[in-house]
């Protein structure tokens, strides 16, 4: 089902899951699925690695989870590995194959330059201008950044580039991951002042492992507030599922009171803290 007519009647809960590399990885993320799906999620995701080993198996992936699990399922794809053509032949199967939604994503540049097509789309824009073009059937979703996009030159340039992929076609937003409500809030409200009235799902991730969040807000530009910084500095890493699972829930709980279109839980494909939340919760 399209998401942008799913959330025309409700709040979503779901879930981002990516693609593992070996079989061994293979057997957590269906132990994770196997264990998530009696919360019915509203969809699932899988991502998308440009130009990487996995970059196939995402399609694979979603079909599975859609055809297998029976979940509404959206698909991730960047401009870095596609081309027109490539889009056409992965757009094509998409579309024949019943999967509704697609996330569509600039992504980040592939390490190594000969993973790069040839005509690349620069821009998730231009990407999404060409999905609405060519695929009018399938419904997008684009990605937003309540801290700002790392590159972007400033906050106001950043929400000018959603307002643009909104008009090339996204009918939602999903916002990258953050530790402090308040920054979705006030994007929120900068989102609408300036005309853009999709919903707007929060990117939520329960943090599972210290340093690997250090690494990852480095790396998104997400901020980590000091007093969640604090309790890691003291706890030891045992202790880091429970104090992030926690951190999670309350962020959770505050969303839902305040009316957040949806939340959507980047598991790591990982099930506990996500189970033990929505549990707590529903
Ligand atoms: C919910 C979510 C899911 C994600 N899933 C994946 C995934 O599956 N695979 C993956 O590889 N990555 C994924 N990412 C990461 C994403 O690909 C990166 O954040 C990437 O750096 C930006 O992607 P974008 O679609 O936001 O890009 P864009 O919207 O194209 O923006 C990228 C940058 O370019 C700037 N910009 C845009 N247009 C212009 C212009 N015309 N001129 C100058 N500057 C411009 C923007 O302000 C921004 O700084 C995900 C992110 C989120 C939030």
């Amino acid at each position: 089902m399209r998401i942008d007519k799913l959330l025309k009647n409700k709040k979503t809960v779901s879930f981002e899951f990516f693609p593992p590399k070996e079989a061994a990885q293979e057997s957590v993320l269906f132990d994770t699925i196997n264990k998530l799906a009696p919360l019915n999620p509203d969809f699932v995701s899988i991502t998308y690695g440009a130009g990487g080993s996995v970059a196939h198996k995402t399609f694979d992936w979603t079909l599975k989870l859609k055809d297998e699990y029976k979940f509404n399922s959206m698909m991730h794809i960047t401009c870095y590995g596609n081309n027109a053509d490539s889009l056409r032949d992965i757009c094509g199967r998409i579309y024949e194959s019943g999967i509704d939604n697609l996330l569509a994503l600039r992504g980040d540049p592939p390490k190594e330059e000969g993973q790069l097509l040839k005509n690349n789309y620069s821009y998730a824009e231009e990407l999404v201008k060409f999905i609405s073009d060519n695929y009018p059937g399938l419904c997008i979703g684009v990605a937003g950044y309540p801290e700002k996009h790392i590159h972007a030159a400033s906050m106001k340039a950043d929400i000018e580039n959603a307002k643009r992929k909104i008009d090339a076609g996204g009918s939602f937003i999903i916002t990258q991951l953050f530790f402090d409500n308040a920054f979705f809030y006030r994007y929120r409200d900068m989102l609408a002042q300036t005309g853009i009235n999709v919903p707007v799902l929060a990117g939520i991730m329960p943090i599972v492992n210290y340093k690997q969040i250090i690494r990852f807000t480095q790396m998104c530009g997400s901020t980590l507030p000091p007093s969640l910084v604090e309790k890691f500095e003291k706890a030891t890493d045992s202790d880091a599922v429970k104090i992030g699972e926690e951190y999670a829930f309350i962020q959770s709980q505050d969303l839902f009171a305040q009316g957040a279109d949806g939340i959507h839980y980047y598991t790591l494909n990982r099930y506990s803290s996500v189970l033990n939340i929505l549990k707590r919760t529903f």
